[in-house]
């Protein structure tokens, strides 16, 4: 196995407190990982220690093999980055956002042209080509977006919330389009909220809370860890949720049950895990 993006013993320190804290994980080239976790987790912090925004206080970033602290400039090269703040210039063309972006990576011409009319006719946005970026749809900023940060062709690419705001439609769209990167052999780190996002799209998945790596594993590694089977109880005006290694356990405790009212039984879901690892105070 190729190891593309490697954690070992991170911390991130701010005023004293971890907010990432004793993290070491690593992602296989060509993997697409999903990272979790609920607000102020840590993802936003390790993805920019990963794509080099930010310095790990301790220990060991590796990203194509490079050292995120030693190897700065060699780990921008091999990466395309889709965050939530670095977003594209709306008083630009959707061309000059490529072009710009392409003269920062020193692509020469004839190549940067060719990459560009490549990428964009891969997003769909070839009719958009002249068009100033602000008055692009949410969904095509986003897709822009995906153009550029591919256009100096990395091998890596990290994606901050890359359908937060989106309507079902143009989220399904990304999807495709992210997973079709990845069949090609992008290897994608993700973070999301939308958990039918990451049981559709990640090959594994690492839930993070307070600053920990608290799960990791295949969506099926998850599920048989903390129970396939789900009871799901009513107690008053609030769920109970119990859960059991297999389904048939679970329908097995609802049959021996005298008083079934209020009671359902189903599979678990990366939700219902997610929820039950983390708790379920809002913040
Ligand atoms: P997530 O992306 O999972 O929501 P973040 O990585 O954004 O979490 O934040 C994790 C914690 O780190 C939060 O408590 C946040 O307030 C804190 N934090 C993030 N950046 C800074 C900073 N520059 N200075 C101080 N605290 C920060």
């Amino acid at each position: 196995m190729t190891v593309a993006v490697s954690l070992e013993n991170v911390y991130k320190i701010y005023n004293q407190v971890p907010v990432v804290d004793n993290l070491s994980f690593d992602i296989a080239a060509g993997e697409m990982f999903g990272l979790l976790g609920p607000n102020g987790a840590g993802k936003s912090t390790t993805i920019r220690m990963l794509t080099t925004l930010t310095k790990p206080t301790q220990g060991n970033v590796e990203v194509c093999g490079y050292d995120v602290i030693r190897q700065r400039m060699q780990v921008k090269q091999c990466i395309g980055v889709v965050l939530q703040q670095i977003s594209v210039d709306g008083d630009l063309t959707v061309w000059e956002n490529m072009e710009l972006h392409g003269r920062l990576h020193h692509i020469p011409n004839p190549q940067r042209q060719r990459l560009i009319n490549q990428w964009l006719d891969y997003v769909e946005l070839t009719t958009k080509r002249n068009d100033l970026v602000k008055t692009l749809s949410g969904g095509m900023k986003r897709r822009l977006q995906i153009a550029r940060a591919l256009l100096h062709q990395p091998q890596i690419l990290f994606l901050d919330e890359p359908t937060v705001g989106l309507d079902p439609q143009t989220r399904r769209r990304l999807w495709e389009i992210i997973k079709d990167l990845n069949k090609q052999g992008m290897t994608m780190l993700l973070t999301t909220h939308y958990m039918e996002e990451v049981e559709y799209l990640c090959d594994r998945i690492g839930i993070m809370d307070n600053g920990k790596l608290i799960s990791l594993g295949t969506l099926q590694q998850l599920r048989s860890t903390h129970g396939e089977g789900l009871v799901i109880k009513q107690v008053g005006d609030r769920w109970e949720y119990l859960f059991f290694p297999t389904l048939s356990e679970a329908n097995n405790y609802l049959e021996n049950l005298q008083d079934k009212t209020g009671i359902m039984v189903r599979p678990s879901n990366l939700e219902d895990i997610f929820v039950e690892l983390t708790g379920r105070q809002l913040d």
